[in-house]
């Protein structure tokens, strides 16, 4: 087993300096599956970087047994320098650009080199790693089964995104339309790809790295790549995935204050936030649609008309 590094030139800049997205490689030298990991494409989502540093000491220590793992550790430098997860030099959404446009924005441009490099990488798996609000709980996040060009792909990447064990969501495309994102992308050309959101952004979360890196091995495992130990991969899972919303959605606006918390079961009806006036009065109360989970809570306490403040995995 080898591990070498490499780069995609992605933006010249005004100074002539030339920005790259680092790639880092772990070759086993034996046939077997490609996978690619991509972490960082927002530039505030720093947990995903801690996580491919972490399965790649593990090669380091214990191998990799068959095929290929291509990793692109912090894909928007941009952002992660000025602490934004947009391309701040033009505050777009990367992950609301692929599959890119090689003459486009310069989110289009960066999203076609990085998709063009994986498409070629050839994946049999493509694992896109975020971070979530700082009160989230780590989960992972498929397409929904009419996102897939085939039964077959969605089967596989279903099966995968339970060997991780994390939470597991279905993307609803009634709330945030999936097109553009990189795993959107990536399964509408007919490739496997999920998203795991590891916990919270910002700051490297450990225990969100230590469940994203979990997630990662436990999928390297079940595609044979690596011989893992019971303590080092996950259980797995099996029920149907939970459908993620936003909803309640604010109507008003305020202070808001939280009843529930990041993994919290709840019931329909139940109450997840209160919206106060300035005098304290109570302007709103956000009630759960449907039965679930709690994902994540809003990082600010202001509310606003029209304004996702919370994620929520619905069971029903
Ligand atoms: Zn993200």
């Amino acid at each position: 087993m080898k591990i070498s590094r490499r780069s995609i030139d992605i933006a010249g800049l005004r100074d002539i300096t030339q920005r790259r997205i680092p790639v880092l490689v772990a070759d086993s030298h034996e046939p077997g599956p490609v996978v690619c990991l991509t972490a960082c494409i927002h530039g505030d989502e720093v947990g995903g970087t801690a996580i491919v540093h972490d399965v790649f000491a593990r090669f380091r220590r214990n191998g990799l047994q068959r095929g290929k793992v291509y990793a692109y550790p912090l894909v928007n430098s941009l952002g992660f320098e000025n602490v934004s997860r947009f391309i701040t030099a033009d505050r777009e959404d990367l992950n609301r650009c692929f599959p890119g446009d090689a003459v486009g924005s310069m989110g289009q441009q960066i999203a076609r080199r990085l998709f063009d490099a994986i498409v070629k990488a050839g994946p049999d798996l493509v694992i896109d790693l975020h971070n979530d609000w700082i009160r989230s709980v780590p989960y992972v996040l498929i397409d929904p089964p009419q996102e897939f060009p085939n039964r077959k792909l969605y089967r596989q990447v279903l099966n995968i995104a339970r060997a991780t064990g994390l939470l597991l969501v279905e993307d609803s495309d009634v709330f945030h339309p999936l097109a553009n994102t990189l795993a959107g992308a990536l399964t509408g050309a007919g490739l496997a790809a999920l998203t795991i959101e590891a916990g919270g952004s910002f700051a490297v979360v450990e225990d969100g790295v230590a469940a994203g890196t979990r997630a990662v091995l436990s999928a390297l495992a079940t595609l044979d790549m690596i011989a893992a130990t019971d303590d080092e991969i996950a259980a797995g899972s099996r029920g149907a995935p939970l459908r993620y919303t936003d909803h309640p959605l604010c109507t008003t606006s305020g202070l808001l204050r939280f009843a529930v918390e990041p993994g919290q079961a709840i019931k329909a009806g139940q109450l997840l936030a209160t919206v106060y006036s300035a005098f304290g009065s109570t302007e709103e109360k956000l009630r759960a649609v449907a039965p679930g989970f709690i994902l994540g809570l809003e990082d600010h306490a202001r509310a606003l008309p029209g304004r996702a403040v919370i994620a929520v995995a619905e069971s029903s």
